[in-house]
């Protein structure tokens, strides 16, 4: 079910109901998160980065034979590299998220784990991290976040921290763990898996004639 509300700038915004968290307009980039059942603009965001991707909001896919659908992605720049993480919607409702970085592709999902940062902030590149019994990761790579944007309608709220510290870690099973520590105290940890880009079998995806 689609809502409605005026942005600042005029411009009419479209939300969907219980899912869009964070929404920009396409108009200004006021970014508006949900807060107490009502959307609060919270900043006014850069553009995205042009980084050739062949995704853009409204590309389709298919995952596990389920169909989806791209609304909105996070576009966070680290030093010298990025990572976009598109959020995507089943026809159901739920939500999972693209992390896509040089033309590596995963399926992401957040982990409703409690975990103090103090137990990752001395990884380094190449240590091993375990997570379960038998069940290892290692870090491939650690970066500092310069910014962060996003555009479109997200489920997810998008944090503004200035602080953000991205720990990047894989295994031989092709799985994916990033562990985002913002600020001293703050800890999200995503898992997910590695597919190839013909794997989601994308529908609508840019034209790119022209840039590759
Ligand atoms: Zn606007």
């Amino acid at each position: 079910m689609e809502d409605k509300f005026d942005c600042t700038c005029g411009h009419p915004i479209s939300f969907r109901k219980k899912i869009t968290v964070s929404i920009a307009c396409t108009s200004c980039r006021n970014l508006y998160c949900l807060t107490n059942n009502t959307f609060l603009k919270i900043s006014t965001l850069r553009p995205v980065v042009e980084d050739v991707s062949p995704l853009k909001i409204h590309t389709e896919g298919k995952s596990e034979s389920k169909e989806f659908s791209i609304t909105g992605r996070q576009q966070i720049i680290y030093s010298s590299s990025y990572r976009n993480l598109w959020s995507a919607t089943y026809t159901n409702g739920e939500h999972f998220q693209i992390g896509e970085s040089y033309g590596t592709y995963s399926i992401l999902n957040e982990l409703s784990i409690e975990a103090s940062p103090a137990k990752f902030r001395n990884l380094k590149v190449g240590k091993e991290l375990q997570i379960a019994p038998k069940h290892f990761f290692y870090v491939n790579g650690i970066y500092e976040m310069k910014s962060i944007t996003a555009e479109g309608d997200l489920p997810t709220p998008v944090i503004l921290q200035p602080q953000c510290i991205t720990i990047e870690l894989s295994n031989n099973k092709f799985e994916s763990l990033i562990i985002n520590i913002y600020g001293d105290n703050d800890i999200k940890i995503s898992s997910g898996r590695f597919l190839n880009f013909e794997d989601f079998s994308f529908k609508n995806t840019r034209n790119l004639n022209g840039w590759i």
